[in-house]
């Protein structure tokens, strides 16, 4: 925290902060150990297409029950594994996994999560191609999911490893558009296969209003560029509505099917359309 405040500065002592670093620090031994014993679960999210509400893919979420504490959410495990060089090492995991289960779901499409910690490692894209030989997985079906945070910091790197990627056959996809700085320059340059719109924006256009233009005007550039768009965190029909007249391809959220495992997975597959949402299809 000394650091944040700047240069030449200190704090007060601060008996908490004690805690709060031992606290990290068990985190990330406990992580540790999860990955090596293979205690990192996956869960998957439907994703269905908006034209039919028919399932078209899964997006694949890593999962963590820490032994002692209980289930551990992605947004507090994934920033210590980066933090710490687990993150390649975790990522590998979940894409293997992910890989494995996709052998049961002949025509969906599997997305899975990329960190910025791991696009930077230079052998990442060669594990990635051994990965997908070694699993029989055909690389058109996965799409990868990667935040503007990399693009931001390191274009020019970023755009080699993303032609390296689409050299073996792997989609890429822009995630949570609309959540950061989200540039418009940034969707064309890098020739991103799919676009991902946030689900703050997905929920701040029940507002109505001005919200609501923004979310058809964030779809319609994707779409000027040729880009297909996901729409995330639907979970009303009313945003249902609002973002296939928008334009979306595909839709996920809490109102197709919470994250899951893979033996419900396949038993939502093969509904047409889900049936819960047949009054909507
Ligand atoms: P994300 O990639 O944007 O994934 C979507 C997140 O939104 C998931 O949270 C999902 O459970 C949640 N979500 C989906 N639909 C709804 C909805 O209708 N309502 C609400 N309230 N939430 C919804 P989750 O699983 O907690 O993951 C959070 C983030 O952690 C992910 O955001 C992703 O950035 C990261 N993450 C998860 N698994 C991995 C992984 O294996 N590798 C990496 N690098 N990051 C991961
Ligand atoms: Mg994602
Ligand atoms: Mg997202
Ligand atoms: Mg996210």
């Amino acid at each position: 925290r000394a650091k944040e405040e700047g240069r030449g500065r200190c704090c007060v002592y601060d008996p908490a902060m004690d805690a709060e670093r031992e606290e990290r620090n068990q985190l990330e031994i406990d992580l540790r150990r999860a990955i090596e014993q293979n205690e990192i679960m996956v869960a998957f999210q439907p994703v269905v297409d908006a034209q039919h509400l028919k399932l078209r893919g899964v997006e694949a979420l890593a999962r963590w029950t820490r032994a002692g504490h209980g289930p551990v959410r992605p947004d507090i495990f994934i920033p210590v594994a980066e933090r710490s060089g687990l993150i390649d090492q975790l990522g590998l995991c979940v894409l293997r996994t992910a890989c494995e289960a996709l052998v049961r779901w002949p025509h969906l499409t599997l997305s899975v999560n990329i960190s910025p910690g791991q696009f930077r490692d230079p052998s990442f894209v060669g594990r990635v191609a051994d990965l997908l030989r070694d699993t029989g997985t055909e690389p058109s079906r996965v799409t990868l999911e990667m935040t503007e945070t990399y693009f931001i910091q390191n274009p020019a790197r970023a755009r080699e490893t993303l032609d390296r990627l689409k050299a073996i056959g792997v989609k890429i996809a822009l995630d949570d558009f609309g959540a950061g700085f989200s540039s418009v320059g940034y969707l064309r340059q890098f020739g991103f296969d799919r676009m991902k719109i946030d689900r703050s924006l997905v929920s701040a256009a029940d507002a109505g209003g001005r919200a609501v233009d923004m979310l058809q005007a964030t779809v319609a550039l994707a779409r000027s560029l040729d880009i297909p768009v996901t729409a995330e965190g639907i979970e009303s029909a009313d945003q249902a509505t609002a973002l296939r007249i928008a334009g979306c391809d595909q839709l996920q959220g809490y109102l197709f099917g919470k994250p899951m495992p893979a033996c419900e997975i396949d038993i939502l597959n093969g509904e047409e359309p889900l049936a819960r949402l047949s009054s909507m299809a």
